[in-house]
């Protein structure tokens, strides 16, 4: 470490190399270290400083494709981003066992968005929930007057509802605008809407305006997919049972829920990356989603059909879009819609359940057969023989001898590192 100090005046101002020279200088990193975070890959400097703040470099991860996936009698091809293997391998395996009975089918509710406005310091709350849906027309035309884009696109306000709740401090009134979204997101629309609706509402209820901003428990878009498993794939009637019983547990238990749902993100979220999409507000609709009963479960449902087959169903929200925030802006997140013909954001959150779905499948059947960590070795051998700092081919032998001796250890990859390396 040279000089440590982590203020530094006027940072934001500088371009990425300048920042990346002031870090280096600070932290102590070498001309290497500095070379390598140069490398900005196919992201140009302009467009990633454009994304964020204070940029010095771009993070890839590795960049894969789903195959086999048959989404509503479409062959689609899936690009997933992703840092953990076994993942679109997953997605790979469970879809081409589920093709013979016709892949997925998906549904999608809607693409409406809630923006949520809190009132403080209502007197008359219930009274004020009155006032405030009688203006229904006028809260329309000051949310469509937000966004006339949004309008001519088809989309704009949809409704209003007025909800009273109850706080330490009292008694507060929470209002949803029901917004249209169609292809974007739709947050930075919705929360314009909520700005302009805010001061009027709070005249109207005689309280103050505080929070403005969406609700990322999208349920008025959910996404929903459905795909069937045949015996003569599931290998037997013991594995759809075990499959079944590996269900009840994530329905019954938060723990195993957690992971269970953890599962399904996996291929979910590599898919929201991938498109540039925002992963962290589908991540915590998903969860919030996960807990509507009060208490938190699948956000999947396994059952048996008349013909003995397993046939499984996801359904959450999921607000992604083509256009708005990085989607646009980056790239291969374009591409990425590209390679799946994804043209409408209802085609791609379908095709996100359906990954979602797929990667719980997998997961529930590789669990209660072989368990998880025999698909799971191969690729964790590798990344076990890079930490011991093998290049190239010595990646491969040292996972392989790993995976052959049933030993994949940290210790052993140096081991047999320090054996080839002895030996040559
Ligand atoms: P945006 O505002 O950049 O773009 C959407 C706009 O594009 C619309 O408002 C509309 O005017 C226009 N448009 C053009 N053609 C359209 C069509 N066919 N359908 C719909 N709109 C069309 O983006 P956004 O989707 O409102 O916001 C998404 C971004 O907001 C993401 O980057 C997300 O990370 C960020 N964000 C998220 C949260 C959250 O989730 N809590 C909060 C704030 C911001």
């Amino acid at each position: 470490m040279a000089s440590s100090t982590s203020r530094i005046p006027g940072f934001y101002q500088l371009t990425p190399t300048d920042r990346l020279a002031q870090v280096a200088e600070i932290s102590g990193l070498n001309e290497a270290a500095v070379n390598h975070l140069q490398n900005m890959g196919n992201l140009s400097p302009s467009i990633a400083d454009s994304l964020i703040e204070n940029v010095i470099g771009t993070f890839n991860v590795p960049l894969g494709i789903a195959t086999n996936m048959v989404i509503d009698s479409r062959e689609t091809l899936i690009p997933m981003a992703t840092e953990e293997s076994s993942v679109v391998a997953a997605v790979c395996n469970a879809a081409r066992q589920c093709r013979d009975s016709g892949g997925f089918t998906t549904f999608m509710s809607g693409s409406l968005m809630i923006a949520q406005i809190q009132l403080l310091g209502v007197k008359n709350p219930e009274f004020a929930r009155l006032q405030i849906l009688s203006r229904q027309e006028d809260i329309r035309t000051v949310c469509n007057e937000a966004d006339p884009v949004l309008v001519s696109k088809g989309g704009g306000y949809r409704d209003v509802e007025v909800r009273v709740l109850t706080g330490r401090s009292g008694p507060m009134v929470v209002i949803h605008l029901i917004i249209d979204t169609r292809d974007a997101m739709g947050a930075n629309a919705v929360n314009s809407m909520a700005e302009a609706v805010a001061p009027l509402a709070a005249e109207w209820a005689h309280g103050y305006a505080n929070l403005r901003i969406l609700s990322n428990l999208a349920d008025r878009r959910l996404a929903r997919a459905q795909a069937t498993w045949s015996l003569d794939m599931l290998g037997g009637e013991s594995v759809r049972d075990n499959i079944l019983a590996a269900y009840e547990l994530a329905n019954i238990d938060g723990y195993r829920a957690a992971t269970h749902n953890k599962g399904i993100m996996n291929g979910v979220s590599a898919v929201v990356l991938a498109t540039g999409n925002d992963t962290r507000a589908v991540e915590a609709g998903a969860h919030a989603y996960a807990c509507r009963s009060g208490a938190y479960r699948s956000l999947t449902h396994w059952e048996v059909d008349a013909e003995g087959s397993l046939t499984g169903v996801l359904e959450m929200p999921l607000s992604v879009g083509l256009l708005g925030g990085a989607t646009r802006s980056h790239p291969t997140a374009r591409l990425c819609l590209d390679i799946m013909q994804a043209d409408t954001a209802e085609r791609l959150a379908r095709i996100i359940a359906a990954v979602g779905l797929a990667q719980n499948f997998s997961a529930l059947k590789a669990l209660a057969t072989t368990g998880i960590q025999q698909g799971h070795m191969t690729l964790h051998a590798k990344n076990i023989a890079m930490m011991a700092g093998a290049k190239g081919e010595e990646i491969d032998m040292v996972a392989e001898e790993m995976v052959s001796t049933g030993k994949v250890r940290l210790d052993v990859a140096e081991q047999v590192l320090s054996r080839l390396h002895n030996t040559e």
